[in-house]
């Protein structure tokens, strides 16, 4: 067995989509090295993002946040992500109740989802903004969920002009799953941003670019668990233990030795997110 770390850095271990092997699941990480951190979408699942790294303390970590597509009225997640029947109105006082929890190492997921409604902006913004100030409060990294419209940079931009507030120039950020241009990427990587990446760069080339225009101590790997599994696995339900295969395409993209970069990833992302 090798001695390599790895740190997923989002997923969502907490889903019903493990409710029937979670401690299974969460085992072949551990006999791999793979730690994770489960991400909140709302409060309910920050709540249960808790729950389960307090029961699973050496392999999970959590995050609390509220989801941008919770604010419309379609649905447009994944239906194995909600424990209640409807979506709910966002209320930061819970999110920084339940944010106080010392398992809690950042303030997500939250952000912009315009890929169906750009009309959204306004109110996902006002969502957005309150729990940029909590991470800054609180001194957490803020990891962002931002999708924009088709062949935009929208979401993005949006984000931006929410923390070009000079107050936030101190807070780590943290941009999961990358979907911009390339320009928005260097626009991001030169204001410290940091990178998410999944399963998608294994079987999708469109990420190759970005990739290697950005420098691996800016790039954490993810697994975004249940979903997008990397091409192995492609289409069946995602797990932290698979992120291998995804660092193992980033070395390959890059150039690197794996060995190397897995080293690398899990210092940077354990040193961000406080996790040893
Ligand atoms: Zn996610």
């Amino acid at each position: 067995m090798s001695n390599l770390n790895f740190l997923d850095a989002h997923g969502h271990i907490q889903f019903p989509a493990f409710d029937a092997d979670r401690a299974e699941v969460i085992k072949r990480a551990q006999s791999e090295r793979v730690k994770m951190i489960a991400v909140g979408t709302q409060a309910e699942t920050s709540k249960r993002a808790i729950e389960v790294a307090k029961e699973f303390p050496d392999n999970v970590w959590a995050t609390v946040g509220f989801h941008p597509n919770h604010l419309l009225k379609e649905w447009h997640h994944d239906k194995n992500e909600q424990f209640g029947a409807e979506p709910e109105v966002f209320d930061i006082k819970v999110l920084k109740a339940l944010a106080q929890d010392e398992k809690v190492v950042a303030i997500s997921e939250c952000g912009f989802d315009l890929f169906y409604d750009a009309s959204a902006a306004e109110i996902q913004g006002r969502v957005f903004a309150e729990q940029a100030n909590l991470a800054r409060e609180l001194n957490k990294p803020l990891m962002m969920h931002c999708r924009p419209s088709k062949g935009s940079d929208n979401a993005y931009e949006y984000a931006l002009n929410v923390l070009n507030d000079p107050k936030f120039k101190d807070l780590t950020k943290i941009m999961h799953f990358y979907a911009g241009s390339l320009d928005m990427a260097k626009k991001l990587a030169d204001l410290g941003f940091y990178f998410t990446f999944g399963g998608v760069i294994t079987f999708a080339k469109n990420y190759e670019e970005i990739i290697k225009y950005l420098p691996v101590e800016r790039i954490f790997i993810e697994t975004d668990c249940p979903y997008v599994a990397p091409q192995s696995h492609r289409g069946q339900r995602n797990e932290p233990v698979y992120m291998i295969e995804t660092v193992k395409r980033l070395a390959e993209i890059k150039g690197l030795i794996f060995e190397d970069v897995a080293a690398n990833l899990y210092k940077n992302s354990s040193d961000v997110f406080k996790i040893h």
